[in-house]
């Protein structure tokens, strides 16, 4: 990947960060710190919020053109507690891959896009080890068309620029 020189800071940046994301759900916020070790259940792919908001760690990635490597957003988003059993109960099997996808509401601000928070999603389950990945279905969002058209290199470092200053 080669880099680019910044218009914010005049700096050569070598690379080109591909990947960008999130540790908590947007929902954990809303945790006062000092209730979370209480109310909280977090692992680095699950997260369960007063034993009744369950949520799943997953991947949006959209095509670059000219890019072998897709531009990619760790994003959480919420499922519902039937499916969020369900994902536990496959999570080891290799047949997890013929799940049907599971809705979500996305739970990630994403910084270059308005109103991320709580648009419609997909879960589409992967192969054991991989990051589920997530089709953004929210009608019309540019979330949504740039996962579905892909996006250039050139609007990769405009999302990337005030990521890394
Ligand atoms: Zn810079």
């Amino acid at each position: 990947m080669p880099g680019f020189t910044c218009t914010t800071c005049g700096q050569f940046h070598e690379e080109i960060p591909m990947c960008f994301g999130s540790e908590f759900p947007d929902y954990y916020f809303s945790v006062p710190p000092a209730e979370r070790a209480e109310r909280v259940e977090l692992t680095s792919d699950l997260c369960v919020v007063d034993e009744e908001h369950f949520f799943i760690r997953a991947r949006i990635e959209i095509p670059v053109e000219g890019s072998l490597e897709p531009f990619c957003w760790n994003v959480w988003t919420s499922l519902s507690e039937a499916n969020f059993i369900r994902a536990n109960e496959v999570w080891n099997e290799p047949d997890r891959v013929n799940e049907p996808a599971y809705f979500g509401w996305l739970q990630t601000v994403i910084p270059g896009y308005a109103d991320t928070l709580n648009i419609r999603t997909l879960v589409h389950t992967q192969p054991v080890g991989t990051i589920p990945r997530v089709e953004v279905i929210e009608e019309n969002h540019p979330l949504m068309l740039d996962q579905r058209h892909g996006i250039s290199m050139y609007r990769v470092i405009e999302l990337v620029t005030p990521l890394l200053h």
